[in-house]
């Protein structure tokens, strides 16, 4: 209908805008951030006397730095998921612990591999990095307390179609129903002060896009486990 053409131009234009804002606030935050440490070298022991304002200084950009990153991804997925169309996905999930190591150490989480699948995945290597660092964060988010996460794929057949199957899950604190249902919407969060709630509507635009599909399953109390189709690579590598 017309109405459902004004409304995706709008949002068409509200992404345009988005990404415009968000590569301009880049810019000033780079340069708080380099000078910071200008500053922090400058004022030399007399920095000690400053800490906590130093480092929450430090905290802040960082995170107005990962929301505009964010926005960004989610404004202008291509300029990511540019690069090889197809990943070996044991390596991209190896890839993706060193990037989150610091976080399993603080948490005491065990992780546990599952990796069969032989299969390439029709997904650039940056776009399914970026989809399974998402998914990782967010089930050591809802560890606090440790636990175990699980990193499994395996190769699957999905409505006669080649592919590969990779399932991310949790032992954390699950998810009511009515969360669960409103998670892929861009912007929700129930991450107060901390979330952007855009990681995993960046995630499940990246999958769709790559025509995979990407499905939940949560217990609250128990966990979470995110499972994601792809299909398979079958072409020359360019
Ligand atoms: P953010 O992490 O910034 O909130 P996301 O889009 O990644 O944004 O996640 C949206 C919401 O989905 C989270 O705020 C959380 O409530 C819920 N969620 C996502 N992953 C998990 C998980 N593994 N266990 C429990 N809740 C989750």
């Amino acid at each position: 209908t017309t109405k459902q053409l004004v409304m995706s131009e709008k949002l068409a234009a509200i992404g345009e805008i988005t990404a415009g804002i968000a590569h301009e606030i880049n810019n000033p935050i780079a340069v708080i951030q380099g000078n910071l440490e200008v500053l922090r070298e400058i004022v030399g022991d007399r920095a000690n006397d400053a800490q906590t304002e130093f480092r929450l200084i430090d905290e802040q950009t960082e995170r107005m730095r990962q929301i505009v990153t964010k926005l960004l991804l989610f404004a202008r997925p291509d300029e990511f998921s540019g690069g090889e169309e197809a990943s070996g996905t044991g390596e991209v999930v190896r890839d993706c612990l060193p990037l989150v190591r610091h976080l399993i150490r603080k948490q005491q989480i065990s992780v546990r591999e599952d990796l069969h699948a032989e299969g390439l995945a029709a997904i650039s290597r940056t776009a399914l990095q970026q989809v399974l660092v998402n998914l990782i964060v967010n089930a050591i988010h809802a560890m606090p307390d440790g636990g175990e996460l699980l990193l499994a794929s395996e190769d699957h057949v999905k409505d006669g179609r080649n592919g590969v199957a990779l399932t991310v899950s949790d032992t954390g604190v699950g998810m009511e129903p009515e969360v669960a249902s409103r998670i892929f919407d861009p912007f929700f969060t129930t991450k107060k002060g901390t979330g952007t709630g855009l990681g995993l509507s960046i995630s499940h635009m990246l999958v769709t896009e790559a025509e995979g599909t990407i499905k939940v399953k949560s217990t609250p109390g128990e966990g979470t486990a995110f499972t994601i189709w792809l299909p398979e690579f079958s072409g020359r590598a360019h």
